[in-house]
């Protein structure tokens, strides 16, 4: 089933839920038509009683092959640090029997219920399990059976160069089709960042793939790394092809400087993703918003051996940035409810939205404004994907 009329809903669009009832007729899986008493023959009709119609949440930085969701409690136990959880990601997994594919399917499947309708999610490759992550999330996906699309990312966890026989595991899981190369810290977990984005950039070049970089580095040296990356994206014409993750130095550097690099991923068309961490200073969002980057939002790990928290709901991430960007009037919450819906969508490249031909992905929810839902983030009355109901009242359908 991928026609479907959604009749009577308040459609959102930043800065304004509609105040008249309204109708969306979805065709072959994309937006046909909208407006007020839209009549489709024998098309299927969900009536939304004036629920608040959103833009499917896209969750755009994902890492569901560590999940241990709908397995046992795993108390947290990881040294501190980047380097102590890398490590101890490494050491505990085997007796966990991770990556495990009914885990992954579990945590997908919450997804959806919570209106998640793409995701992007970093995969580990490493030596030690080469590609059984890609193949444990590709698995996963096949199950879900379409109720979500996932772009993989081929993610250097371990490392990159200071792993010796990670980018040909990458190249592997490339040329097997993961959508995306994805880098870390080029200069601080790496110590080569011209080395290391040379092997990201040159394996983006050879497949035709996205880049996506987690960048934790703060100060100065997390700064000059952005700039590396802008650099790359503009001689290489990357525009809308590179992110960059995480991102703190941004959030804590001098207004002056903020201003040079947002102007350079604006010029450069590098989009950022943000998980709203509570440790983090957070990214400029406003700032962001009027230079015209696009940002993401994403979850991040949830419940793994990284972190005990989370439950793949990308209204709670949104209501995360909106707090940790002291935002409090109706129009700055959007912008957080933005990052999880329509900032996702362009950082993954996607379409979304309510015009004619835009995909048919969409979450219902029983609240009258965007802050409304934000704030009180109600279960999902109906999950849309593609123009087929796949989650109802927050339970899979
Ligand atoms: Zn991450």
């Amino acid at each position: 089933m991928t026609d479907l009329l959604l009749r009577d809903a308040l459609l959102w669009h930043p800065g304004s839920a509609g105040d008249s009832l309204t109708d969306v007729l979805i065709r072959a899986g994309r937006v046909a038509a909208v407006g007020p008493g839209l009549e489709a023959g024998d098309v299927p009709v969900e009536g939304l009683g004036g629920r608040l119609l959103l833009p499917g949440f896209v969750d755009a930085h994902a890492h569901v092959d560590k999940t241990l969701w709908g397995g046992p409690w795993v108390p947290h136990d990881a040294g501190p640090g980047l380097q102590g959880k890398i490590r101890n990601g490494v050491e505990a997994r085997p007796a966990l029997g991770l990556p495990n594919p009914g885990y992954i399917t579990a945590l997908l499947q919450q997804m959806v219920a919570c209106g998640t309708t793409h995701a992007r999610t970093h995969v580990d490759v490493d030596t030690a399990m080469g590609l059984a992550a890609v193949h444990a999330v590709r698995e996963a996906v096949a199950r879900l059976d379409g109720r979500i699309t996932v772009d993989l990312v081929a993610f250097p966890q371990a490392g990159l160069l200071t792993a010796p026989g990670t980018a040909e595991l990458m190249d592997a899981a490339l040329a097997e089709g993961a959508d995306l190369v994805g880098g870390i810290d080029p200069a601080g977990l790496e110590n080569d960042p011209v080395a290391h984005l040379d092997v990201v950039f040159g394996l983006a070049g050879k497949h035709g793939a996205g880049v996506d970089i987690h960048l934790h580095d703060g100060g100065p040296l997390g700064v000059w790394q952005y700039e590396l990356i802008i650099e790359r994206a503009r001689a290489l014409g990357m525009r809308g092809k590179v992110t960059i993750s995480h991102g703190f130095a941004l959030g804590e550097a001098a207004p002056a400087v903020q201003e040079r690099v947002i102007a350079g991923l604006a010029e450069a068309g590098v989009s950022l993703a943000t998980v709203a961490p509570a440790a983090a200073a957070p990214l400029p969002l406003v700032a962001l918003r009027e230079a015209g980057v696009p940002v993401g939002a994403g979850n991040d790990g949830v419940r793994d051996l990284w972190s005990p928290y989370g439950d793949g709901d990308m209204l709670e991430r949104a209501l995360f940035l909106a707090q940790r960007g002291r935002f409090v009037r109706d129009e700055e919450i959007e912008i957080a409810l933005e990052a999880a819906t329509l900032g996702g969508a362009r950082v993954t490249g996607r379409r979304a939205g309510f015009a004619p031909g835009d995909p048919g992905d969409f979450a219902a929810v029983p609240a009258r404004t965007a802050a409304e839902a934000v704030c009180v983030r109600p279960v999902r009355s109906l999950v849309v994907k593609g123009g087929r109901v796949v989650a109802r009242d927050g339970r899979l359908v």
